[in-house]
């Protein structure tokens, strides 16, 4: 039996893990969860699971939890809130595995205790290797702690590199879906509204993931955690628009062989896989292979996605260029959610935040949060001068 810690047990990554808990009950148990502000989820949750410690994000929900669990007349679970909170639920010592599903930096600190205390880790929380992957896999290789990447891309990866030697590869091709705006006329992109970004034409999942998906920052933030997963050089990592989602990525030997992996579009596989590694478990995950149909393969329109290029660059220059692309996406995204800029202006406020970023490679998870906050502020101050802040809501 594994025991289970969730980071985000109440976000569509969460939900998955403990979908795939419930399919496997003899295999995995949830031990300790972490919401954030969804009272309601964290509450319904712990009346199912029962967990030792659940978290959430303020210590007003925590009492508002409190109240509705004592109602409910369910006790014996520790609550407690914000990011304390989240590292005493990844760190109690009968937790084996963590996932880290948070969305954004908060979810870093946790997954950097979860590692500094031997736990195994699934790594759905993209935004933290982006931030903070060179400490943290510095970390899991001092504590020979194994970093099983949930995100499909790179469990694909993951799972095409177990039939040859690190040595051995000569490229990575991350697919791409492209998005709901692949084939959209550029003429049209300013005027591309949050109703039209949030549609996912292959995968349904949160929100964030979804705008960044729309804007293929999302890949250019995956170009950056497989440099760090998989110790990779940026020219190394290629993208493949594959608007199917069928193929999840491809590693490409020095032979010249070229290995894919292919599954449903369901974040449940990947999960599986990451928390039974390095085992496979029998499951009804199945992929129908008589409807494969025809597969599409194109490179990237770098003009109609200038994210893509921006990750790039921030992929060569490394730490605080990297911290900034993340933390200046997270407020653009906000600021196009709330309507308050256009879904170009997500790439053009990421593109002056680095510009305004100087060199510098934080060593340690508080310095990373150090930069993240001032790249945060940057771009709250790009937003002003801009001129968005008053912008009429029409997007
Ligand atoms: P969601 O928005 O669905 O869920 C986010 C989760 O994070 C929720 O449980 C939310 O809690 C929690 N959360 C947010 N802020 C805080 C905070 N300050 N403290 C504690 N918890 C917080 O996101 P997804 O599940 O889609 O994505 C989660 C991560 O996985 C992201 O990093 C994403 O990039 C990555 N990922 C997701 C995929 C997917 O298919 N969804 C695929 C690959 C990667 P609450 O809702 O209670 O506020």
């Amino acid at each position: 039996m594994k025991h289970i810690a969730i980071l985000g047990s109440t976000g569509s990554i969460g939900q998955s893990t403990l979908s795939i808990i419930e399919s496997f009950p003899e295999r995995f148990a949830a031990v300790s969860l972490a919401a954030g502000r969804n009272v309601d989820a964290a509450f319904e949750q712990c009346v199912r699971w029962r967990p030792r410690v659940v978290s959430v994000a303020t210590e007003e929900l925590a009492s508002t939890l409190s109240v509705k669990l004592k109602a409910a007349e369910v006790s014996g679970i520790e609550i407690v809130h914000g990011t304390e909170g989240t590292v005493r639920v990844a760190t109690l010592p009968e937790v084996e595995f963590v996932v880290s599903a948070i969305v954004g930096v908060a979810g870093l600190e946790a997954t950097y205790a979860a590692v500094e205390a031997g736990k195994a880790i699934g790594l759905a929380n993209k935004e933290a290797m982006v931030a903070a992957g060179e400490i943290l896999t510095a970390a899991a290789r001092a504590k020979k702690v194994p970093l099983l990447p949930i995100d499909s891309e790179h469990n694909a990866v993951h799972q095409c590199m177990r039939a040859g030697r690190k040595d051995e590869v000569r490229r990575i091709w991350l697919t791409a879906s492209g998005g709901p705006f692949r084939t959209l006329p550029l003429s049209a992109f300013e005027s591309i509204t949050v109703e039209q970004a949030l549609k996912h034409p292959t995968w349904v999942m949160g929100r964030r993931i979804t705008i960044d998906s729309a804007t293929m920052l999302n890949k250019g933030l995956e170009i950056i955690e497989a440099c760090r997963l998989f110790d990779l050089s940026p020219s190394t990592i290629k993208v493949s628009v594959h608007p199917q989602s069928t193929v999840h990525s491809l590693v490409e030997y020095i032979d010249g062989s070229i290995l894919a992996q292919i599954s449903v579009t369901d974040m449940r596989l990947p999960i599986l896989y990451a928390m039974s590694y390095p085992e496979r478990v029998e499951s009804d995950l199945t992929f129908d292979m008589a409807a494969l149909g025809q597969l599409n393969f194109e490179p990237p329109d770098f003009a109609r996605f200038p994210c893509l290029r921006l990750a790039y660059e921030a992929a060569e220059k490394g730490g605080a260029h990297c911290i900034a692309l993340n933390s200046a996406d997270e407020i653009a995204v906000e600021a196009f959610l709330e309507r308050r800029i256009p879904f170009t202006g997500i790439a053009r406020t990421i593109e002056a935040v680095l510009q305004a970023t100087p060199e510098g490679h934080p060593g340690t998870i508080q310095e990373v949060l150090v930069c993240d906050r001032q790249a945060r502020e940057t771009a709250r101050e790009v937003l002003v001068k801009a001129g968005h802040e008053v912008a009429a809501h029409r997007f």
